[in-house]
């Protein structure tokens, strides 16, 4: 069991080395993973905003303020806090939620298929992603992703990431007499995008998002849900976005086909590897 374990773990950290941490010495290690990322931002810093930001979402967006659907949103984040925290200290390793400031809110739109965690675990799951949700253990996917985009403290690296594309761009477009900006804004005005978010910052986000597969995966294990249950979302997922969905080199999120292999080949080492926490 110990050896299929490591030689999956040794092939996840083949796909996710290499790169960052050249001449910016600021890194630190997503727990669990232990991919190195860069982090110039402090946490502080950025769980700050992002409160203010969640604060600011709270008072405009339209929000369901009680009910079964909130009841079992709140249920099924509070057994991941839970698991998280006593899983890192059962390690004797620094709770990576220590700073967190949990909150939960439903907004009441069904068009928008989403949910999401900002820095500090501040959530938002919108009623439109319920249906696709199912069932319990559906959502714990669902939350088990992004809550692992806040733990794996992916807002602080892309923050971090943009910071640093931005001066090393600056300082090569002074060798290049302005090309790299003069092409940004050409293509920009063509297409409406920006091509440091398709060639440059997009494989971050990608890897960030396999990383967030996986980690939520352990999670909602962790937390006693049947992560079984994640292969069938994320084709319903799939389908509920038919023909919405952009061809993988133009997403940030990885193809739904890619992601259900992925998921495939981990599950039942994750069942094994991280049964419940008895809390
Ligand atoms: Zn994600």
């Amino acid at each position: 069991m110990k050896k299929t374990y490591n030689i999956s773990r040794r092939k996840f950290l083949e796909l996710f080395t290499g790169s960052c941490c050249g001449f910016l010495a600021s890194c630190s290690t997503v727990p669990i993973t232990e991919r190195k990322q860069l982090a110039i931002y402090p946490e502080s810093f950025i769980n700050k905003q992002a409160a203010g930001a969640y604060n600011n979402f709270k008072g405009k967006a339209k929000l369901i303020k009680d009910g079964k659907d909130l009841k079992n949103i709140i249920e099924i984040g509070g057994k991941i806090e839970k698991s998280v925290t006593s899983f890192f200290l059962k390690k004797d390793n620094i709770d990576p939620t220590k700073n967190f400031d949990w909150e939960y809110v439903l907004v009441d739109n069904k068009k928008v298929k989403n949910a999401w965690c900002m820095p500090g675990g501040k959530i938002a799951v919108y009623t439109g992603i319920l249906d696709v949700a199912e069932n319990d253990d559906g959502l714990a996917t669902i939350m088990g992703h992004e809550i692992a985009h806040a733990v794996a403290k992916h807002s602080v690296e892309r923050m971090s990431q943009a910071m640093a594309v931005n001066v090393g761009t600056q300082v090569a477009d002074i060798f290049l007499g302005g090309a790299i900006n003069r092409t940004r804004n050409t293509v920009g005005r063509a297409t409406g995008m920006d091509i440091f978010q398709l060639g440059i910052m997009n494989p971050f986000g990608r890897k960030q998002e396999t990383e967030a597969d996986y980690l939520g995966l352990i999670f909602s294990s962790l937390s006693g849900f049947n992560i079984k249950e994640s292969v069938n979302l994320w084709k319903r997922m799939s389908e509920a976005n038919k023909g919405k969905e952009p061809p993988q080199f133009l997403s940030t999120h990885p193809s739904s086909k890619n992601r259900i292999e992925n998921l495939n080949e981990w599950i039942n080492q994750i069942i094994i590897e991280y049964p419940p926490i008895k809390i």
